[in-house]
């Protein structure tokens, strides 16, 4: 595996050659991809400067023409994908058609913000006094911070960045430490489709480099109108009231632990590939991973069966070459997280198949593990925690409200979904009284969603929604205003304030 070409082409061969810096590491076999220069805490406060002087000239360009750089950077984006999928895969270690997808993410999130930047509307409001209108308008909010994780290195941010910047913010990305290489490239892709565009400001869009004490420069600078954080739930409880605590916004999204329930009258066939790309695609390191399968006790061994026997052909190794489904984990913390969740599983009763490392056939210096299915006699702590590893923890049920209620029953809220043909099951899990996640699909796995609606979750998944629907709005403030066009001053509530 030679990165040379990828990173010359993306124009980060400096990084190959640095001697100093953080280092970044490909999981795929361990080996020094580059180093990257950290930002220091002490240069920050210019970085945040000049992001407010850029706010400042951006906002004053009309949406749709801010939409043109967006629609500059997605054909950008069409020119690069494949070397910037790549360069996704080499950092993160996802299957490269999942590299090429992340990147198609991007050029989706920048077609619908161009269209977009042409429907930031607001409403026009009945005025209970005579002569009177009343008006919402969205206006830029200002700074935007975007903190993200490793395992979507690219698109989570332009879900974040193709939407803040329409709606006319300036933006500072700080990407995971595992992945700025990434990061780097999608500035330098920016920067083209800021070239072409002509008067946009230089510092529209700054990258910061390092780990969470830069994130924690972001979160406590008042300047920054709203941070968008996505990452763990662990990052979220600390970065959501440090953020409130000054008043400034924040967008959480944040871990998950998702479900699927499998009905009497659920298509196996479809299920079970809706279980294999949602439980060990991205080697379960989606926030939307399926984690919790809860099947309903009459299909439960026919269904593991068809499982197992299916876990077993899955190809692992080298995530850039053809057919193989699974690549490395994150890194060798990550593997050993996944083996302790193991552990406690079996002491909680449950009885584990796969979960090792795999050693064979993958290249060296990679951490390769086979996935695991673990059937649990109970919803037990270990099952109620987001391990992010591709481990399947099985459950079985006899009525949908027990279903409902264990699916339910875990602090996160991101996914779900319900394989089942009866009508009246879909339509209760889609109820009030059915999933209390975000996202609630029907004879869909929990993950791959599309750009088109919103995506985000509730309880310890922190809420936040971004890419489509109403998610723009996150990125701009609100005003009400009321014209008096009337000769005469009436006040609201009828309320009298005459001196006569
Ligand atoms: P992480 O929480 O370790 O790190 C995420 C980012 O937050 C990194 O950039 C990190 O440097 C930064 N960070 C950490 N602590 C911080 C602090 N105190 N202040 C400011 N920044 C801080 O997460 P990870 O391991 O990179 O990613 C995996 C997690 O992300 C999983 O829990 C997954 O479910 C979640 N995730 C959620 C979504 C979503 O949309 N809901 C999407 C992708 C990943």
């Amino acid at each position: 595996m030679n990165p040379e070409p990828i990173l010359k082409a993306l124009g980060l061969e400096q990084h190959r050659q640095a001697s100093s810096g953080l280092p970044v590491h490909t999981p795929i076999d361990g080996s020094l991809l580059g180093r990257v220069e950290e930002t220091s805490a002490e240069e920050l406060p210019a970085i945040i400067d000049r992001a407010e002087l850029a706010f400042l000239q951006w906002r004053q360009l009309p949406a749709p023409r801010r939409g043109e750089l967006v629609r500059l950077l997605g054909e950008e984006l069409r020119n690069h994908k494949q070397l910037l999928g790549e360069l996704v895969t080499l950092e993160c270690g996802k299957i490269l058609s999942e590299g090429l997808g992340e990147v198609q993410e991007m050029i989706d999130i920048c077609d619908l913000a161009v269209g977009q930047s042409r429907q930031l509307f607001g409403l026009t409001i009945a005025s209970e006094r005579p002569g009177h209108r009343m008006a919402e308008t969205w206006h830029p909010l200002g700074v935007n911070g975007i903190i993200t994780a490793f395992n979507f290195p690219v698109a989570v941010w332009a879900w974040n960045a193709a939407l803040s910047l329409v709606c006319g913010n300036s933006l500072i990305w700080k990407p995971s430490e595992k992945t700025p290489l990434t990061a780097l490239a999608c500035l330098g892709i920016f920067r083209r489709a800021l070239a072409r565009f002509g008067d946009a400001p230089e510092d529209l869009l700054q990258v910061v480099i390092g780990g969470r004490e830069i994130g924690e420069g972001l979160v406590e600078s008042r300047k920054l109108a709203l941070i968008s954080a996505t990452g763990s739930t662990r990052m979220g409880r600390e970065v959501g009231p440090r953020v409130a605590a000054r008043f400034g916004k924040s967008l959480l999204e944040l871990g998950g632990n998702n479900a699927m329930i499998l009905t009497p009258s659920a298509d196996l066939k479809l299920a079970l590939r809706a279980i294999l790309f949602s439980a060990i695609g991205t080697c379960g390191q989606r926030c939307t991973s399926l984690r919790r399968l809860i099947v309903h006790q009459s299909r439960a061994d026919e269904l593991l069966q068809a499982l197992e026997a299916a876990y077993a052909s899955v190809p692992i190794g080298n995530p850039l070459e053809d057919g193989v489904l699974l690549g490395p984990i994150i890194d060798a913390a990550a593997f050993e997280r996944m083996q302790s969740a193991l552990q406690q599983a079996r002491e909680q009763g449950g009885e584990v198949v796969g979960g090792e490392q795999v050693r064979e056939g993958v290249p060296e210096g990679g951490v390769y593990v086979r996935p695991a299915i673990v059937r649990m006699p109970a919803q037990t702590e270990i099952v109620r925690e987001e391990t992010f590893a591709p481990i399947l923890y099985v459950m079985t049920y006899s009525d949908l409200d027990e279903a409902i209620g264990m699916h339910n029953d875990v602090p996160q809220g991101l996914s779900s979904c319900i394989f089942t043909n009866d009508l009246r099951e879909a339509e209760y899990f889609l109820s009030a009284r059915g999933s209390d996640c975000g996202i609630a699909n029907v004879n869909i796995g929990p993950s791959g969603a599309e750009i088109g609606g919103a995506f985000g979750g509730e309880k310890e998944t922190g809420g936040g929604r971004e890419s489509g629907s109403d998610a723009w709005k996150a990125y701009m403030r609100r005003q009400t205003s009321t014209v008096n066009y009337s000769t005469q001053l009436p006040l609201a509530q009828g309320v009298r304030f005459d001196l006569d």
